[in-house]
């Protein structure tokens, strides 16, 4: 079998069992759109995060813009959003003519400060600005201060977005991450902790908005047996094959947040002694999925700069990565308003020079990882 020697940050890792919904999906001729795998993921997804129901998408993208639909983000209304995230969380906002309002994090989760928000939403309020929603990124796998950003937001009343998509299997304070807000949204994507090899959903405990996720996501067809819309919809429905893959996945998904845990601790033990590195730190009271392990490095105190470590293990055919870049550092987001987590002191802006992440799949074996370390604990020694 063809197997490609590269390693990567993280990389599909199939259960065994997705073939077997995938053929009865065939069997029964239930090839597209719809049928019993989209039915069958949505109740799974759901009972799995103690929600009242799932909207399952093409993607998290999809289901970030499906929620700004459901809130009826429009032309001049304004968002807040994390900074530090992939640009995924941010677009959506754009894609309904709508302006960024970009958050800063904070270190003991690496997502939005409490702090920065309520700056923002103050000088919201009091230039009659409110934003429609407030997207809230759980950065690899760490939820954010939920109690904290929920009781400033519910403060001025604004609605928060969930952004899920690196944290499905996560906790927060007994709570499935992804479930805190008015909607949460993950993602399937190749990448993520479980894959459909592209894919995403809608969570929420409002049965009747995802009614009309779902209503939007199929071309806002209205009930009538000739073609009839009076309303904007989009293609966004995932298709009863691809919801095969995801639930086979979704069976896995606490044993690929184990073996994702156990990737961090032997990381984490080989490294945190060393002064100067620093790894993302699990809040009190959650579980982090580590969907990615992440960590600073100081380059000053260790002599080795995140830079180094990047192109050493490139040249072993390894990937790793700097963390993303923030929001407010983007070409695409130049001239957007921008909260840091105090004047003078943006948290992101020192992730970002700091900050990188290491293979993490959950399919890499004892050996894989083993040779990261030792590359990495040679350039100590030099
Ligand atoms: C992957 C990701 C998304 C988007 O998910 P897709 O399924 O790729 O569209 C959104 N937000 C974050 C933070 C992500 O990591």
């Amino acid at each position: 079998m063809l197997k490609p020697d590269r390693l990567f940050l993280s990389s599909p890792h199939m259960s065994g069992n997705e073939q077997k919904y995938i053929q009865e999906a065939f069997d029964l001729n239930w090839i597209a759109p719809l049928g019993n795998n989209v039915d069958g993921l949505e109740k799974e997804l759901a009972n799995y995060n103690a929600t009242t129901g799932a909207a399952v998408v093409t993607s998290g993208t999809a289901a970030i813009h499906l929620a700004l639909r459901l809130l009826n983000v429009g032309p001049d209304d304004s968002v807040f959003c994390s900074s530090l995230t992939f640009v995924a969380s941010v677009n959506p906002i754009l894609y309904q003519g709508a302006l960024p309002v970009l958050i800063d994090s904070e270190l003991s989760t690496w997502n939005m400060s409490p702090k920065a928000l309520k700056r923002a939403l103050k000088e919201a309020y009091k230039n009659d600005k409110l934003p429609k929603a407030v997207i809230i990124v759980n950065l690899y796998g760490q939820s954010a201060r939920m109690d904290e950003l929920i009781e400033i937001c519910d403060s001025y009343g604004v609605p928060i977005v969930e952004d899920a998509a690196e944290s499905l299997g996560s906790e927060y304070k007994g709570g499935k991450s992804g479930t805190f807000g008015r909607y949460g949204i993950f993602s399937f994507n190749g990448n993520k902790i479980i894959t459909t090899s592209g894919g995403g959903a809608l969570v929420s405990n409002d049965e009747k908005s995802l009614r009309k996720a779902r209503f939007l996501a199929t071309q806002a067809r209205d009930s009538a047996i000739h073609y009839q819309h009076s309303e904007l919809g989009y293609n966004y429905r995932m298709s009863n094959i691809v919801a095969g893959i995801g639930r086979a996945q979704l069976e896995v998904l606490d044993k690929r947040v184990q073996q994702r845990r156990a990737v961090f601790d032997k990381y984490f033990e080989a490294f945190n002694n060393i002064p100067g590195i620093d790894f993302q730190p699990e809040l009190e009271n959650t579980k982090s999925n580590r969907w990615l392990t992440a960590l600073t490095i100081d380059p000053k105190q260790t002599g080795v700069s995140r830079h180094e470590i990047i192109e050493k293990l490139a040249e072993e055919n390894i990937e790793a990565r700097p963390v993303w870049k923030p929001m407010h550092l983007q070409p695409l987001f130049a001239g957007v308003d921008y909260y840091p987590h105090e004047e003078g002191n943006s948290v992101s802006d020192f992730l970002f020079e700091f900050g990188f992440c290491l293979p993490s799949g959950s399919n890499m074996n004892m050996e894989d990882q083993d040779r990261v370390i030792d590359i990495i604990r040679n350039l100590f020694k030099m």
